[in-house]
């Protein structure tokens, strides 16, 4: 069984009738590249850079932050590496930055907010990654945004950091790919506009299903009422596709939902251009894929939009995998 599965490392994800995705890894440190490699993923859709800071007991140089990203834009050889800038605060905490005590973490000072606020410790990042930059096909993504005003900050930040670079003499790719994670109700509803801004978007589903749905995603209490097959979850997901497409740009999903088999006929079905999971999930969903048709995902898609609970998605999808 596992040794036919790794017969599809090197085959590609299209459905029986031609309609290819990208399947991708999420990595959190440059040694869990190898596994990428391993399991065929063709790029990695996000590199958690928060271990690199949590595992450190001050702030990483640019210099140690270079040496990471580069490892890993050399290792996928010439393959997509999204590396996230910093997503710290909600759960995750950083002695050394002193963040407050807050009453509501996950709505409060994190991710992309800390970044437009601690500028050197942002420009730190973008300098190091941007160097990387020359060694591989390095794209940029932001976390956490709930505005276009963000976007354009974090993008003037990104300026300031390239002129540098350029009367430095420091090479970089002068084309880098910007976006960001979607995984805001906010970036949701005006999801076309700031996609004009932006060169990709990348569903967050673990953060998006929190939000939207007012559901503290840690908390055992309410876990039955945390789930991304929430049709109005649902209903998010392909609104975000729909704009981003319209828009002219891709759309790849990083959350726990693109692993989950019983999600890749809906996201088959709703037009997701790229998956991006844990490597040791890749060679199932892969699989999964290559037995669905786009035409019958796209019906799949429609009928779980309009059911009411999540109970019904998950027990629809269950038996059309079945059928197949
Ligand atoms: C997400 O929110 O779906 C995501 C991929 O980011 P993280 O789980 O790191 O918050
Ligand atoms: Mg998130």
């Amino acid at each position: 069984e596992k040794e036919k599965i790794l017969q599809l490392k090197d085959k590609s994800a299209t459905t029986k009738d031609g309609y290819k995705v990208d399947l991708w890894a999420n990595i959190g440190n440059p040694s869990d590249v190898k596994a990428a490699g391993e399991n065929g993923a063709e790029g990695v859709g996000l590199y958690r850079t928060e271990f690199l800071f949590m595992n450190s007991k001050e702030l990483p140089t640019e210099e140690e932050q270079f040496k990471a990203y580069k490892i890993v834009a050399e290792e996928m050889k010439g393959k997509p590496v999204t590396i996230r800038t910093m997503d710290i605060g909600g759960d995750k905490e950083l002695p050394y930055l002193e963040l407050p005590k807050e009453m509501n973490p996950f709505l409060g000072w994190r991710a992309i907010r800390i970044s437009l606020e601690k500028r050197d410790v942002f420009k730190t990042q973008l300098r190091a990654i941007l160097r990387a930059s020359a060694f591989g096909n390095i794209k940029i993504m932001y976390p956490m945004i709930i505005s276009i005003g963000e976007v354009r900050k974090a993008n003037t930040i990104l300026e300031e950091c390239k002129n540098e670079l350029v009367a430095e003499n420091i090479e970089f790719d002068k084309n880098i790919k910007t976006g960001i994670m979607v995984e805001t109700p906010a970036v949701v509803l005006k999801a076309y506009e700031i996609a004009k801004e932006v060169d990709f978007f990348s569903i967050g589903t673990n953060d998006l299903t929190q939000y939207l749905l007012a559901v503290d995603r840690g908390n055992e209490k309410i876990s039955y009422l945390y789930s991304t097959f929430n049709p109005a979850v649902l209903k998010a997901i392909s609104i975000i596709i729909n704009d981003a497409h319209r828009a002219g740009i891709t759309v790849s999903m990083c959350g726990e939902f693109a692993g989950d088999e019983r999600a890749s006929a809906i996201l088959i079905g709703l037009g997701l251009d790229a998956f991006s999971m844990s490597a040791g999930s890749i060679l199932k969903v892969k699989r999964n894929i290559m037995s669905l048709k786009k035409e019958s995902c796209e019906k799949i898609a429609n009928e779980v939009l309009l059911l009411d609970t999540d109970d019904e998605v998950v027990e629809y999808v269950e038996k059309n995998l079945k059928l197949i």
